[in-house]
């Protein structure tokens, strides 16, 4: 019932089913995977599975501690998130606070940290103090991408279980409303195929929902990319402006990442399994000739560089123009 919800997870499933059947459950479990991929779904079907008194260790998805849960207002079912860019230490002090107090229903509360590596030292350091002594009765299950940017203590506090990436073939069935969420239009043609190709095993709602829209502005991007050598910045500017302003950015960003990445690919004769824009072969293929080799990796770099600075804040339109001049530099003239 319950876990049969998420979809692509068994083997992640099939261990938190095993934890639950043994009955001795941890103090602290960190889900690590991609995002979109169902960490935090399945950390609230735990909840249940702890919590449901019709069918234990499951969840029946009926019973009003199942529904409480579903809906987000159980008192002893908290998610806690960034609020804003960071996970703040009044966020955690909060918390903790919290759980000094005896659970209201539940025979085992359950706090869902997610994005973990959203907390900032202060609020790491403090959410530590939980972690070394955890409350009775109570589940921690933080989520994050990696480990990488958690502290070292935390992590090695918790039960690790790992999320995979979707295989193409699930990402493709609920995007075309085959499976998971009924009742919503799926995709199909082309927008699913772009749709598909861009999630990267990820089911981003935001890409499923405007795959249309997203679709028209890679394209429009990639127009402005064919005439790169007769167009003066100015020009590209005021659509860098018009995209940022319409909160595009980040997404422009990625198309150039993965539109260079595939450039690249195939210029250095990579198999078409892994491009991205599977569905414009044939302006790549123009493209890795007139960036061969070397030329394609300098601008592939030089986008990664600009969406690492893009994190932290930097003139937009005066880094997308670098990346502009990089391409321009690199790039052989239109056979
Ligand atoms: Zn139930």
């Amino acid at each position: 019932m319950s876990f049969d919800a998420i979809i692509g997870q068994q083997k992640a499933i099939g261990f938190l089913r095993r934890i639950l059947s043994s009955g001795r459950i941890p103090s602290a479990l960190l889900f690590l995977g991609p995002a979109d991929v169902g960490k935090r779904s399945t950390a609230l079907q735990l909840a249940k599975a702890l919590n449901c008194r019709a069918v234990p260790g499951e969840g029946c998805d009926q019973c009003p501690t199942c529904r409480k849960i579903d809906a987000g207002v159980h008192p002893d079912v908290e998610v806690i998130e960034a609020d804003g860019r960071f996970i703040k230490i009044d966020q955690v002090r909060g918390l903790a606070g919290r759980l000094a107090l005896i659970p209201f229903e539940a025979s085992r509360r359950v706090i869902v940290i997610a994005g973990a590596e959203k907390m900032n030292i202060q609020s790491a350091n403090a959410f530590l103090k939980t972690l070394e002594e955890p409350p009775e009765d109570t589940l921690l299950v933080l989520t994050a991408v990696t480990v990488a940017d958690l502290l070292e203590t935390v992590v090695s506090r918790c039960l690790p279980v790992r999320f995979a990436p979707l295989g193409e073939e699930t990402v493709r069935a609920v995007f075309a409303g085959r499976e998971g969420v009924s009742g919503e239009d799926g995709l199909a043609g082309e927008e699913l195929e772009f749709a598909v190709s861009y999630a990267q095993g990820r089911l981003r709602p935001g890409l499923r929902n405007n795959a249309g829209r997203l679709m028209m502005l890679r394209d429009e991007m990639l127009e402005l990319l064919q005439g790169i050598e007769r167009l003066p910045f100015d020009e590209v500017g005021e659509k860098v402006d018009k995209w940022s302003r319409r909160d595009d950015g980040e997404f422009i960003l990625e198309t150039l990442e993965a539109w260079f990445h595939d450039v690249a690919l195939l210029s250095a004769g990579g198999g078409e399994k892994r491009i991205v824009n599977r569905d414009r072969m044939e302006a790549l293929r123009q493209w890795s000739h007139r960036l061969p080799g070397l030329r394609a990796d300098a601008c592939y770099r030089k986008v990664l560089e600009l969406r690492s600075a893009s994190e932290v804040n930097v003139n937009k339109s005066l880094a997308m123009e670098d990346l502009w001049f990089t391409v321009k530099h690199n790039a052989l003239p239109l056979a």
